[in-house]
């Protein structure tokens, strides 16, 4: 079953793809379907963001579509960047600038309390215009250092201590087992199950 991920990022298309190896979906990138475009995120929450991206994608391609919205949520920082984390710091920012920014904010905040989660909403929209929403989650804590080289955005700063280290510092299959992504998608999957969408 072909499914088209709504997203321009590649590093989410390999992610997706890579949790989804296995399960008979094949994932087609919005670019690979033809469609040059970037859904405006006017949203106030992931999940009206996700909708609006796979409902955009999906009235120009028809068929199976999802979208993935997501972000970095700080405690300390009442959830931000939220849902404005791809633009957090200014547009064009880079990461180290975007970790620069956290730490500075977070100055004066006791570490104990630097307490964070991903945040990430898988929305489908099936063929015949019919959709549905899935949150994963995963908690962790901002690190005083980044580190590590692996995954995308905000990895290098987000610690995870059950494994003790970075999500930066977690091969790719560590990741996907604890990620919000991984989480989201594999509960996107129960659904398919359920309506007989996949069977692997
Ligand atoms: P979106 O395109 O509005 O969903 O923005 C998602 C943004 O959240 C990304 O550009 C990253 O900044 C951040 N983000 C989401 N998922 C991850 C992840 O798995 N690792 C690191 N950063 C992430």
């Amino acid at each position: 079953m072909r499914m088209i991920a709504a997203t321009n990022n590649p590093d989410k298309v390999r992610e997706i793809r890579e949790i989804l190896a296995g399960t008979g979906l094949e994932v087609i990138s919005q670019r690979e379907a033809g469609i040059a475009m970037d859904v405006e995120e006017t949203g106030t929450s992931f999940e009206e963001n996700a909708l609006l991206k796979a409902r955009s994608i999906h009235a120009r391609t028809g068929g199976l579509v999802m979208a993935d919205d997501s972000g970095l949520a700080i405690d300390a920082l009442g959830g931000a960047p939220g849902i404005h984390s791809a633009r957090f710091a200014g547009e064009g920012a880079g990461y180290p600038e975007k970790i620069a920014r956290i730490h500075a904010m977070l100055e004066g905040v006791p570490e104990s309390e630097w307490t964070a989660r991903f945040i990430c909403v898988v929305a489908v929209v099936r063929p015949d215009g019919s959709a549905f929403t899935v949150r994963g989650t995963c908690e962790g804590r901002i690190a005083r250092e980044a580190a590590g080289t692996n995954g995308f955005g905000y990895d290098p700063v987000f610690y995870l201590p059950e494994f003790g280290r970075t999500c930066a510092q977690l091969d790719p299959d560590e990741k996907h087992r604890v990620s919000h992504r991984g989480h989201a998608l594999r509960a996107m999957l129960t659904r398919f199950r359920c309506e007989g969408l996949v069977t692997a």
